[in-house]
């Protein structure tokens, strides 16, 4: 079943949102097939397509469902696509914000283009969660440092130096979770990052490339919090 975004829709529809019309086509819907319309706020549609020209839909079932484990990502900006790469799996695994972060060591800044890449961020989330037939859409934020951030819930900074390994933390239904760029964290962020309430912790003994960290912490995570089946006791 493919997924369509709608930011719009609601009970009376009668057509899906112009911008998926080229989704439309390079999918080639056809009329009379079965689709979702997710709205990116924890609820979606399942349509039927009628004119796949126009994008008119006749709307079925109200689907809901918020992720079980609420998991916010911090991703270090980082250059070739990486930090891009982290979003794309990090949202396809599940996460409730997405926060790009300037960090010290981050080579690629944003400055003017912010608002641009955090509109690109946003495209890169609704097609992960269209991927991913998820109902939820990321919030996507921006820190222009460690002490714009804020723990919710359990919240850990990435460290290969650290000493608690992740697999000792304590199951939580909420994280934080902040992944440095590719020279990592300087000392000092690290430090205000433990003030501000994060815990360092480690993921194994490779140093991960910082597009591969965030997946892996946040795959960790939700297995602890039983996302994968396990049960919790
Ligand atoms: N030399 C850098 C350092 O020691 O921090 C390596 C940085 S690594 C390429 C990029 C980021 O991924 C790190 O800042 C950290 O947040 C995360 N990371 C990579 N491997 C990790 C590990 N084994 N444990 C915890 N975090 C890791």
């Amino acid at each position: 079943m493919h997924y369509f975004f709608d930011p719009e829709i609601s009970e009376t529809s009668t057509h899906i949102a112009k911008s998926e019309l080229v989704h439309f086509k390079s999918l080639r819907i056809n009329a009379s097939e079965e689709i979702v319309i997710t709205s990116g706020k924890g609820y979606g549609f399942s349509a039927v397509v009628i004119d796949p020209a126009t994008g008119q839909v006749e709307l079925g079932r109200k689907l809901a469902g918020d992720p079980k484990v609420e998991i916010h990502l911090v991703q270090a900006i980082a250059k070739g696509g990486r930090d891009e790469a982290a979003l794309q799996a990090s949202t396809e695994l599940g996460i409730s914000s997405a926060t790009a972060l300037q960090a010290e060591r981050s080579v690629s800044i944003w400055g003017s283009k912010k608002t641009k890449n955090i509109e690109r961020w946003e495209q890169i989330a609704i097609a992960a969660i269209k991927q991913s037939q998820q109902l939820s859409l990321p919030k996507i934020e921006f820190a222009a440092g460690v002490s714009e951030l804020k723990p919710v819930g359990a919240a850990f900074v990435l460290d290969p130096r650290a000493e608690l390994q992740i697999g000792e933390v304590a199951p939580s239904m909420a994280y934080t979770v902040v992944v440095g760029p590719e020279g990592g964290f300087t000392e000092l962020e690290l430090e205000k990052l433990v003030d501000r309430g994060f815990t360092r912790v480690r993921l194994g003994d490779s140093v991960l490339r910082t597009s591969t960290a965030g997946v892996v912490a946040i795959s960790c995570l939700q297995l602890m919090s039983g996302r994968f089946g396990q049960r919790l006791d």
